[in-house]
């Protein structure tokens, strides 16, 4: 009841001028189409528990027609305005669902959203996982989606088109992308320690790794940031995919709320992830596309968990086999913690068809781990064990074929 007449007030209009209305809302038993009469800003999507509903967002948009729903896993649909730009749509679930990929139609005047039945556990997971951009194309980045965790700050240069980081190597080599985290206005972690920023610890493990498979003569390197610069995350993995990488490594140092923590983890995406813990990691990590003003947090080629295909999980099976070779060959050099391996949605995971990890190389709150992570030769270990790793795991791909 009194969420029913909390929405009657939001429905009050305090309309934008030229805000795109919705045309209407259609709710099928597989996928959600959001119809407008103009090209709208973006749209944001997540999942509320208790009572159990999705929300889209959906900037400049003024609500329609009243929508019923022919789907078993919806209840009622209702509109309303959380704020004076956008319009949330919110379906009341009649059992457990998810909401998946999103995409824009050509125009910018349809927005369609794959929808599931779901596990308690699963929506759970999706109850506690960041909300989901959805951008426009037909908009682009002219009119920036004007979302309510967004902090102004100007886009860098680097943002507008992908940067072509020059590769190192022979030619005809298998291409391995290491991505120093953070950068620029993002000093990511600083160490209560000496005050380390993790850009910086990043940026040069990131090198070495570079230098030692060079070294090797076996593999071309390109790093995504070869200098102090700012890349919003799902930059990172396109700049990777772009240059056709056959393996991506992201290069970060955790920070954790005591000094006692320590070691090296390494991430694979899951949907799902792996605990709490590992949950909060992506979301403090992903954040980084909201700091720089446009959340491009997840786009239309987001794949999620419900309609992962094939191709992801192979890639995710051929993480996994890496994240596994890494315990297997370095986990001295790397220093690797007991539970080493966990699974978490972070954005800059999620190129479907390139194998990715995330290497957390230890903690910034740990004294021990500050002396090794910053040191020329906790560095120069780190990127021998990487290097390792990655020769039996080519070698491993080239005897499967
Ligand atoms: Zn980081």
């Amino acid at each position: 009841m009194l969420v029913s007449s909390l929405f009657a007030t939001m429905m009050v209009p305090a309309l934008p001028v030229q805000a795109a209305g919705i045309r209407s809302v259609q709710v099928g038993e597989a996928q959600i189409v959001i119809r407008f009469d103009e090209a709208v800003g973006g749209a944001t999507s997540f999942v509320l528990a208790g009572p159990d509903r999705i929300a889209i967002d959906v900037s400049d948009a003024e609500p329609g027609p009243a929508a019923t729903a022919s789907s078993s896993l919806v209840a009622s649909v209702r509109q309303g305005r959380p704020d004076g730009q956008s319009t949330r749509v919110v379906l009341d679930l009649a059992r457990p669902a998810v909401i998946g990929r999103g995409s824009f139609s050509a125009d910018g005047k349809a927005l369609t959203l794959a929808i599931a039945p779901a596990s308690d556990g699963q929506f759970e997971a999706a109850a506690r996982s960041a909300p989901r951009a959805i951008t426009n194309p037909a908009i682009g980045f002219s009119k920036p989606p004007r979302s309510t965790y967004s902090v102004s700050t100007t886009l860098d240069p680097a943002a507008k088109g992908l940067p072509r980081p020059k590769i190192y190597g022979p030619k005809g080599r298998p291409l391995i992308v290491i991505d120093a985290g953070h950068g620029g206005h993002d000093p990511g972690a600083i160490s209560p320690v000496a005050g380390q920023r993790e850009k910086d610890i990043t940026l040069s493990v990131a090198r070495k790794v570079r230098d030692e498979i060079i070294a090797a003569g076996r593999f071309r390197v390109a790093l995504t940031r070869e200098d102090d610069r700012f890349l919003v995350l799902r930059e990172r993995s396109a700049i990777a995919k772009n240059l056709g990488a056959n393996l991506f490594i992201s290069i970060h140092a955790d920070s954790a709320g005591g000094s006692g923590a320590t070691g090296a983890t390494i991430y694979t995406l899951s949907e799902n992830a792996s605990d709490a813990e590992a949950a909060k990691l992506a979301a403090r990590e992903n954040k980084a596309d909201i700091l720089n003003g446009v959340n491009l947090g997840g786009e239309n080629a987001e794949i999620a968990s419900i309609l992962v295909d094939l191709a992801q999980r192979e890639t995710m099976n051929s993480s996994s086999n890496f994240a596994n070779l890494l315990r297997r060959e370095a986990s001295s050099d790397l220093r690797l913690r007991s539970d080493y391996h966990r699974m978490a949605g972070f954005a800059v995971l999620k190129q479907p068809d390139m194998p990715s990890i995330l290497l957390e190389i230890g903690y910034l709150t740990n004294s021990e781990d500050v002396d090794r992570i910053a040191s020329e030769t906790g560095q120069r270990r780190i990127a021998t064990g990487l290097r390792k790793a990655i020769d039996i795991h080519f070698a491993q791909r080239v005897a499967m074929r």
